[in-house]
């Protein structure tokens, strides 16, 4: 979900708890410096970016709100399409300029770290640590190092089986809670770059996920988001021995839990007991993110998807048949090697049968060391218009499937405020934006919502009825 790009500049908020901690446990190794945190990429970046922070924070290090203020600049960088990583060497290049007379430590993490390596020290000569997400586990060896004033550091080993545990986290987001359950992934898709960046896969057990899920309630987080690349690959190593869908049942289970989300999911792991669990538990949320990336069974072949159109849409049937309505969205690449006009009118047909809530669709971008030897054979501007024509039509759909929920009551959690519109900013359980005018104070309220009107991407609304106090959602 949100699997496009997207770029946050982690802002300054430390759960103050954990910053008082921190203090207690910092020592001098910090020694009162400033950092600056930037991520790209998807919501396992943002959450390791939060994790990263919080080591910081752990060794006296205080976050700042931009570049100018900070000692220590990192960026939590995505490699998935060339764009995002090139990017970050743009990025890299503007802060060579501006501190060419005051130089500040920088730092590159994630995966164009592992991806480039110690090139990067090549192309940005100012960069002193490179380090790969599954290096994350060596931080502070790798922040002693570079605070005993050795030049050039790098983290890159992906042979590991651990997970970046901290004990402190600085998160975000005051709503949702993001909590990584599996590392890694064993997938070798023809297109991705996540095995050769990220590592093997690697669960953490069910007793860690869940007294960490306890501790978020205890926070006052309502909504948690289970995260992995492949989330439903997860493997419990404890002696519970949970199945997924188990170990989404004992979340939803947890007093105070309200919300409960899990991204990202692979077709070929999907089972119908997720979809049984989400039916009996109504803190799991109305919202399944399944990624096809193609219609052709050809290309699905081509991609290494592992599992056919056919096979696909029995999934899709298995959700639709749920006992409450499950909104489904997905991720499709147009223009992957091979693709032909015939393959490409198979996704669209794709979007008519499956009539998917939301769509995150990409041009094909070929990267390193991935696509078994395939070339890049769809020209730029044929992938441009395939993925115009796509993108189209599911507009088509959204605005018809939006459409259909006007009159209905709906549960929203309160985002956001926009004080110029008088207007807040809700999320159903089926992850749609609702605005409805309101008041600053709703901010992180469970409010109904009557739907007025709907658009391709959001709806309208007015209030229907509120539950009042605090501490139901907001931290
Ligand atoms: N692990 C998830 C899976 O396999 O379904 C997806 C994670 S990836 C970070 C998010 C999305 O980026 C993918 O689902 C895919 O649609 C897109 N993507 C990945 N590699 C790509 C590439 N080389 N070019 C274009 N899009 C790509």
């Amino acid at each position: 979900m949100g699997t496009d790009l997207v770029q946050i500049t982690t802002a300054e908020k430390v759960q103050p708890e954990e910053v008082r901690a921190g203090a207690r446990t910092a020592s001098t190794l910090g020694n009162g410096k400033t950092f600056y945190i930037e991520t790209f990429g998807c919501a396992m970046n943002v959450h390791d970016s939060e994790k990263v922070a919080g080591t910081l924070a752990a060794r006296g290090y205080r976050p700042v709100d931009n570049h100018d203020e900070a000692d220590l600049i990192l960026y939590n960088t995505c490699s998935i399409r060339e764009k995002a990583a090139e990017k970050v060497f743009s990025r890299l290049g503007m802060l060579q300029k501006a501190y060419r007379n005051n130089p500040k430590i920088i730092g590159v993490l994630g995966c164009v770290a592992q991806q480039e390596g110690e090139g990067i020290f090549e192309r940005a000569p100012q960069v002193r640590l490179v380090c790969g997400s599954a290096s994350y586990t060596k931080l502070p060896s790798l922040l002693d190092e570079l605070e005993a004033g050795k030049r050039r550091i790098t983290g890159l080993g992906l042979e590991t089986e651990e997970c970046f545990e901290t004990e402190l986290t600085r998160r975000d987001n005051p709503f949702r809670a993001y909590l990584t359950i599996i590392e890694g992934c064993d997938q070798r898709c023809a297109f991705c770059v996540v095995p050769m960046t990220r590592g093997p896969e690697r669960s953490r057990p069910s007793d860690r996920i869940l007294a960490e899920c306890r501790r978020l309630v205890d926070d006052g987080y309502t909504e948690i988001q289970l995260l992995g690349q492949i989330v439903n690959a997860w493997k419990d190593s404890s002696p519970a021995r949970l199945s997924f869908a188990e170990l989404l049942a004992r979340v939803a289970e947890i007093a105070g839990v309200r919300r409960v989300r899990f991204a990202t999911s692979h077709p070929r792991y999907f089972t119908s007991d997720i979809v049984q669990a989400i039916d009996s538990h109504p803190a799991l949320c109305d919202q399944v993110h399944l990624p096809v990336q193609s219609g052709s069974t050809r290309i699905l072949a081509r991609m290494l998807r592992g599992y056919t159109r056919e096979e696909y849409l029995e999934k899709i049937d298995c959700i639709r048949h749920a006992r409450r309505a499950i909104s489904i969205s997905t991720d499709i690449i147009v223009g992957f090697c091979g693709e032909t006009p015939e393959d490409f009118e198979q996704t669209m047909t794709l979007l008519d049968v499956v009539e998917y809530d939301q769509v995150f669709s990409f041009k094909y971008s070929r990267r390193p060391r991935t696509a078994a030897g395939w070339g890049d054979t769809v020209p730029e501007e044929e992938k441009a218009a395939r993925l115009a024509a796509l993108q189209d039509r599911q507009r088509q759909i959204q605005l018809r499937r939006n459409q259909a929920l006007v009159g209905q009551k709906l549960e929203v959690l309160v985002e956001s405020y926009q004080p110029r519109l008088g207007q807040a900013v809700g999320r159903t359980s089926s992850n749609r934006i609702i605005n409805f005018p309101g008041a600053p104070a709703w901010v992180g309220r469970y409010m109904d919502v009557r739907v007025t009107g709907a658009g391709p991407h959001s709806l309208v609304g007015v209030e229907d009825g509120r539950e009042g106090g605090s501490g139901d959602g907001t931290n």
